[in-house]
């Protein structure tokens, strides 16, 4: 059976080795030597000036709209996992959805000042499949009416923009490093934001803590553990050498797909980016269908990224976004992790050009 993705796991003598730390000291969680290390190798890794460690990629976004004050009205992105319209809902906030732009798949920046009122706090948008929003204009419209902006980049694990990294944008920046993610550390994720913001985040994913016996305020238990610390210093040597092989089977789609009339992810300008997923835009929906369901008669299980389009999801209830909606129907990624073999890419491009050119 080959997935969407397959979860790159380290050998396991390795990631024992680095466990042992924990059953020598007996720690496993409270922020012990191994996160500590792995948010030291991080800030290297990624030339970022602090990184929060935390157990998932949807808690700093709680965390986020919670710290920065948030109230009332939030933009956001129709076109992104749900934990990014849900994480402003549970916050008590709402969610005011701009349509995104047909081919960077990114909120449209020049959209936003339309949707901006009175109770408009902040703008949370989703960097899509590594793809960087237009930071820039979402910045000048942020200064022009006082909003705060947080970027979802759960995707964007190593993505640079304009030569730094793209977690370096907006008030803060959330990153997941669950296991379908480029870099994982089984369940996990981090924060990142402007240094004067940074305790704060930090006393909220600890309970509100600021001494063994005091608290500054209001927290939540966002903490990661030693365990799944460990793995991301067990899958961090080896992250060169999953980019590369993720780069040849994006090589190899490319080479096959080229020509066909199909969208594939327009990269915006000045973004290095990270091989994290590979979405195809067909004509239609059937034309999606037709694909997916040849794929799956293969044992081949590719994934609608992001379906559906969240404005239309049940209790969400936005109203219509028409390009996003669109995109949502025709979007479907295919398998891509490091091992997959040059047979199996070669079955997968071999089923998706016949069904495309009958
Ligand atoms: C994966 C993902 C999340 C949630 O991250 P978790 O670590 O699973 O909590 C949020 N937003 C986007 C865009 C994602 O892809």
């Amino acid at each position: 059976m080959i997935n969407v993705t397959k979860t790159f796991l380290p050998p396991q003598t390795e990631y024992q080795s680095i466990l042992k730390y924990a059953w020598d000291t007996g720690w496993i969680t409270n922020r012990g030597v191994l996160v500590r290390e792995l948010e030291g190798k991080l800030r290297d890794y990624l030339k970022v000036p602090d990184v929060l460690l935390m157990t998932n990629g949807t808690l700093p976004l709680q965390i986020a709209i919670k710290a920065l004050g948030l109230k009332r009205e939030i933009i956001t992105t129709p076109f992104s996992y749900v934990a990014t319209t849900s994480s402003i809902i549970w916050e008590g906030c709402t969610p005011v959805f701009v349509d995104i732009h047909p081919e960077y798949l990114t909120i449209d920046e020049t959209k936003i000042e339309a949707a901006i009122t009175s109770k408009t706090s902040a703008i949370l948008a989703t960097h899509v499949f590594g793809n960087p929003c237009d930071v820039e204009a979402i910045e000048a419209i942020a200064i022009k009416y006082n909003l705060k902006v947080i970027y979802d980049a759960a995707h964007c694990f190593g993505v640079t923009y304009r030569g730094q990294s793209i977690f370096n944008y907006g008030d803060a920046s959330t990153c997941s490093f669950h296991a379908t993610k480029l870099f994982h550390t089984g369940e996990g994720g981090a924060l990142f934001c402007k240094s004067d913001q940074f305790d704060k985040m930090y006393w909220h994913h600890n309970f509100g803590h600021d001494g063994q016996e005091s608290f500054h305020g209001l927290g939540i238990n966002a903490k990661m553990s030693e365990l799944q610390a460990a793995m991301g210093l067990a899958v961090l040597p080896y992250l060169s050498h999953v980019l590369e092989s993720r780069k040849t089977v994006i090589d190899a789609y490319n080479e096959a797909l080229y020509g066909l009339d199909i969208q594939l992810l327009g990269l915006r300008k000045h973004t290095e980016w990270n091989n994290s997923y590979y979405p195809i835009i067909f004509k239609n929906e059937s034309q999606l269908l037709a694909v997916k369901n040849a794929l799956n008669q293969a044992n081949i299980f590719p994934r609608r990224y992001f379906y559906p389009s969240l404005n239309t999801v049940k209790y969400i209830n936005g109203k219509s976004m028409p390009i996003s909606e669109r995109i949502a129907s025709r979007a479907l990624c295919l398998p891509l992790y490091s091992g997959l073999s040059n047979a199996n890419i070669e079955r997968i491009i071999t089923i998706v050009k016949k069904e495309l050119c009958w």
